[in-house]
């Protein structure tokens, strides 16, 4: 199963190498680099040189059998949607994530956010991550979790959110996106019952595509848990041929 969620010193908080995965596993190989635009963390656009990143692809694939594929994390914040789509245009990515890290004054794993009134923040995050669904191309709607990361919550204190969490899977289907299960929500961030939920949910919807990710931002982290995640798949029946 591929590791369809990783970064590498191509992300602004990641020092990872290409051959510090390359040389713990033989399979096929995607990054998915930030390209974060107004990012309130780094006080700065983040986007990955997309030159650097072919050229440096292109070298090691001589070496390792063409193992590594070309991915991109966007990071959607709509005042910047026409910046966004601008760059991707000219640009040949394998597999794009789309996501919503930040609101303009904090990405959501900001200390600052975990003392924010929960409710009004699951609002704000919900309906941006609604809106974020189709306005620019992708292949999988990374971490639904991100913006509550930080919040250790109950399934029963998500389904308070149950009706904007249908129309975000459902748009998210509609758009042919695939359902992510991220590795680092589940198991660094404590919210595997909450994924759970949402596996629940996007199969009542007939959600036909996955992806599992890691979110690694260094080897530790590579493939976290996915023994676990392959049970997981097992038990909702979800097969091979569902996952991007
Ligand atoms: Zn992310
Ligand atoms: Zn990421």
């Amino acid at each position: 199963m591929r590791d369809n969620h990783l970064h590498t010193h191509h992300s602004f908080d990641s020092d990872a190498a290409f051959r510090d995965y390359l040389d713990h596993y033989d399979g096929e190989l995607v990054t998915t680099e930030h390209f974060d635009l107004s990012n309130p963390f780094s006080k700065r656009d983040d986007i990955p040189d997309y030159d650097a990143y072919s050229a440096e692809i292109a070298e090691l694939n001589q070496h390792y059998d063409n193992r590594i594929k070309k991915g991109i994390e966007i990071g959607y914040y709509q005042p910047r949607e026409a910046d966004i789509i601008a760059f991707l245009a000219d640009k040949d990515y394998d597999l794009k994530l789309l996501s919503v890290h930040h609101n303009g004054v904090n990405d959501y794993l900001d200390a600052e956010v975990a003392d924010m009134d929960r409710h009004t923040l699951m609002m704000d995050y919900l309906g941006r991550l609604e809106h974020a669904i189709g306005r620019v191309e992708a292949d999988v709607l990374a971490h639904f979790d991100y913006g509550f990361r930080l919040f250790e919550m109950t399934v029963e204190e998500l389904k308070v959110y149950e009706a904007q969490l249908r129309h975000i899977f459902q748009k998210m289907i509609d758009h042919n996106l695939a359902f992510e299960l991220n590795s680092k929500s589940m198991y660094l961030y404590g919210h595997e019952h909450l994924y759970l939920y949402a596996l629940d949910l996007v199969q009542e919807l007939g959600c036909k595509r996955y992806s599992v990710g890691s979110d690694g931002h260094k080897l530790e982290h590579f493939q976290l848990k996915f023994d676990r995640i392959q049970d997981i798949l097992n038990d909702y029946g979800i097969e091979e041929g569902e996952l991007v």
